[in-house]
């Protein structure tokens, strides 16, 4: 799991990574291309952005649920990895296209995305050893990265 730097510094960055196109972008030195099942296309369609580092090349990470997978195979199918790890993701689950979604329903999305990083962040604290009210007020905020460094 990322540390809480890395959470707090993807849980702001991934409002925009509603954006297929912005999810496909991130996946530019992707290794699986033409036969594959998991290009960039199906990648970025099961809601995965890539955000390799450099001992671990090939982890991606839901910009809903905040999932991270890795040790990807040829063969794998982004979208069923994905439900099998995190079956409830509200993106999984989501009926429509980002672009057809209400306002009212983008920020009950929203707010289902900043539950889910909460309920993260306090994971990540606990193994930390930091208060927990750090991550509610660095989010509040807005300067998580600086108060949590
Ligand atoms: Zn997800």
């Amino acid at each position: 799991m990322a540390n809480i730097e890395v959470l707090n510094s993807r849980f702001s960055l991934y409002d925009k990574m509603y954006s297929h196109e912005l999810r496909e972008h991130s996946f530019a030195d992707w290794p699986f291309r033409a036969e594959c099942s998991c290009t960039p296309d199906k990648m970025a369609k099961a809601g995965f952005v890539h955000c390799p580092s450099e001992n671990e090349p090939d982890v991606v990470c839901c910009f809903f649920c905040l999932i991270e997978l890795e040790g990807w195979e040829p063969d794998d199918d982004p979208w069923t990895e994905h439900k099998k790890r995190s079956p409830n993701c509200g993106f999984l689950t989501m009926k429509k296209d980002f672009t057809e979604l209400t306002v009212a329903e983008f920020f009950s999305m929203e707010k289902e995305r900043l539950k889910i990083y909460l309920v993260k962040g306090r994971h990540v604290e606990r193994d930390t050893n930091q208060s927990r009210s750090h991550v509610a007020a660095a989010w509040a905020s807005g300067a998580a990265a600086e108060v949590l460094s």
